[in-house]
């Protein structure tokens, strides 16, 4: 019989917006900057985003969805936000 059960959705995944105001609430690794600053003004870096997924924030697929905009990405790559959160 086969189990006709409508699977839950999956999580969403918040916009990549959304992504970088999670991964703002945790300092960086990389330049230190205090949580709640964006590290530059075009965006943050990608150790940022790190460390916001080993804290619990952001989810690992939610930082892929992050990092797979990025060509080829290091610990100091800047993640450009997207404002008005439309990725
Ligand atoms: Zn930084």
């Amino acid at each position: 019989m086969a189990n006709t059960t409508t699977a839950a959705s999956p999580p969403a995944v918040r916009s990549r917006h959304e992504i970088c105001e999670l991964a703002r609430l945790v300092n960086c690794g990389e330049c230190w900057q205090v949580p709640g600053k964006p590290c530059t003004p075009e965006g943050d870096h990608v150790a940022r985003f790190g460390r916001a997924m080993r804290r619990g924030l952001v989810t690992g697929p939610e930082l892929i969805v992050v990092l797979q905009t990025l060509d080829a990405f290091t610990n100091t790559t800047i993640v450009c936000d997207v404002p008005g959160g439309v990725s």
